[in-house]
């Protein structure tokens, strides 16, 4: 069924374009890498003038002679009923991260429902656990699989995800349809708290890894599925010492590619459907101000409050936003130059004009940039953002507060850094600091003498993750094989005969993959869904779903990425 079902079909019922893709497939690993680089490079100069090459619909040599084993992951609707039922089971266990974030070392009882998780998964995809070599790295409660190729020569794929869910707030929990730890499948759509993020993307790379083994799939390329427990809190514990561990066995620039959670799914436009894997991720930072005043009675206040301070300088931040700019290795302008290319129309007033012109003409780039800031969905694509999050002050009602905290968090642009990023509200500190007369220490030197003992600023910086490298795209095999996939799955299955583009884009929040930059440059941060997950599941909110669709595409999709990228 499916793979080494014995079934030969003869050459002359294949169409030209089977002929070709079975060729293709037949290059895309192993010793005829070099041949594979070579046609696409011809190809490259070939389609020079397009704007967004479309990579070619990519079907794995098995789709083509017998793809009965897909047809049944996609409409067999008993398979469903079980694969859904094991997602659930695994939902039904709250592995939980909260920001204390403590040391599993030190609290191993903080972390009890990930050894019940690892069980569950042992006795649900016993295929896996009998055939991969599982380790945990510093922490046992990582899962770090690996299926071992059968040629050495070649880099391991790595397919990640998280096994920690965000908590839910207690006060919701009335708001929710069902329990959030119930794990409930209505017929169409599957609930629970972490379902959508990031369960149902682990167990569609058990279930798919499970379905390869039992029908005798054996990677040519080792597969590696690497799976940390703290990704809500930083993957401070989790995927840094899954990092370490594969950077320490397969060294710098050793993984073939990784595929994470990430990126916002499908959009459409005019009749197209865009896949948005990303291949490029912000940066963050935290900027912590503190504001120390002289304290007293409340009866003989100055004209100023450390709180009133605090309050001019948010709103001069925020009334002074970070210029907006798109750098031209933003992926994000890939995605506009493909949604020029693949329409012709649409309703969000595209600046077709500019956008083809945008690499060479300033004042094309001016305009789009302010078509990007009036569009409320694109505008965090290409700016650094400052969102005050935090402010304490103040304890007794009848006394002057002494001390002011404020953090502001940001999302780096990408072309963008910590530096200019923190510079920013640096100097924004210090016109505040002259205005009142107040002293300036930035990071425990002294800018401002505190001359008239009114008071001083303290200015720290925290948690500086640059912008990620961006991942190359078109013409690398890696992509070509990635996003060659992603369109065969929605081509073939998801909306047969609709027209699909597999646009580069970035993702605005950070994922584990933040600590795996030198294990390889092709990184895509991708959760394989049939609509735009963010915003259609709930992640992180109230009834956090997935339809069972999107969850059977999901493994369909593992499926035939493991199949195309290590035959
Ligand atoms: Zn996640």
């Amino acid at each position: 069924m499916g793979i080494r079902n014995g079934r030969v079909v003869p050459l002359y019922r294949l169409t030209a374009n089977t002929i070709l893709l079975v060729t293709v497939s037949l290059f895309v690993c192993g010793l005829h890498l070099s041949k594979w680089s070579m046609r696409l490079k011809d190809e490259e100069l070939f389609e020079s003038d397009s704007l967004c090459p479309n990579p070619r619909n990519l079907r794995p040599l098995s789709y083509m002679t017998d793809n009965s084993t897909l047809e049944m992951v996609t409409h067999d609707v008993s398979y469903r009923a079980g694969a859904v039922e094991k997602l659930l089971g695994s939902v039904r266990i709250p592995t939980e991260s909260f920001d204390d974030h403590l040391d599993p070392l030190e609290f191993p009882q903080y972390y009890k429902n990930f050894a019940v998780l690892h069980e569950y998964f042992r006795k649900t995809y016993p295929e896996v656990h009998k055939t991969l070599k599982l380790e945990r790295t510093a922490y046992e409660y990582n899962l770090v699989y690996t299926w071992q190729g059968t040629d050495s020569s070649l880099k391991p794929l790595v397919l990640a995800g998280h096994q920690d869910v965000v908590p839910v707030n207690a006060e919701t929990i009335g708001q929710w349809g069902y329990g959030p730890y119930e794990g409930v499948f209505d017929g169409e759509d599957i609930y629970g708290r972490g379902v959508a993020d990031c369960k149902a993307l682990l167990n569609s790379i058990l279930e798919s890894v499970e379905l390869l083994i039992k029908y005798g799939f054996e990677p040519s390329r080792t597969v590696i599925l690497a799976f940390g427990f703290d990704e809500e809190v930083g993957g401070g514990y989790g995927a840094q010492t899954i990092g370490e561990f594969l950077l320490d066995k397969y060294g710098e620039n050793g993984i073939y590619a990784i595929v994470d959670e990430g990126g916002s799914s499908v959009e459409q436009l005019d009749g197209t459907y865009f896949a948005l894997p990303a291949v490029g991720e912000k940066g963050s930072l935290t900027s912590l101000i503190q504001l120390n005043t002289k304290g007293g009675h409340s009866s003989v206040p100055p004209e100023n409050t450390g709180i009133g301070i605090m309050a001019d300088l948010i709103h001069s931040v925020e009334t002074t936003p970070y210029k907006p700019f798109l750098d031209l290795t933003n992926p994000f302008l890939k995605y506009l130059y493909c949604m020029v290319e693949h329409t012709e129309n649409d309703d969000i007033g595209l600046p077709r004009s500019q956008i083809r012109h945008y690499e060479h003409n300033s004042y094309a780039r001016e305009h789009v940039v302010e078509w990007i800031e009036s569009h409320e969905k694109f505008k965090w694509l290409s700016r650094t953002t400052q969102a005050a999050d935090i402010f304490h002050s103040g304890f007794k009602v009848n006394a002057l507060p002494e001390v002011s905290k404020l953090y502001i968090n940001h999302r780096i642009n990408i072309g963008s850094n910590c530096k200019d990023t923190e510079l920013k509200i640096m100097e924004q500190a210090e016109a505040t600091a002259l205005k009142y007369g107040l002293g300036l220490i930035y990071k425990g030197e002294t800018v401002i003498e505190d001359t008239t003992g009114l008071g001083t600023f303290h200015f720290e910086t925290s948690q500086c993750l640059e912008p990620a490298p961006v991942s190359p795209t078109h013409g690398y095999p890696e992509w070509e094989e990635f996003a060659g996939t992603v369109r065969h799955i929605l081509e073939d299955i998801t909306y047969p005969g609709a027209k699909i583009v597999v646009a580069p884009s970035i993702t605005t929040g950070n994922t584990d993959t933040a600590k795996y930059w030198k294990l390889t440059e092709n990184i895509y941060r991708y959760r394989f869904s049939t609509t735009n997950a963010v915003t259609q599941g709930h992640i992180h909110g109230i009834n956090e779903t997935i339809s069972a669709k999107s969850y059977m595409n999901m493994i369909a999709f593992a499926y035939e990425y493991i199949q195309n990228s290590c035959h």
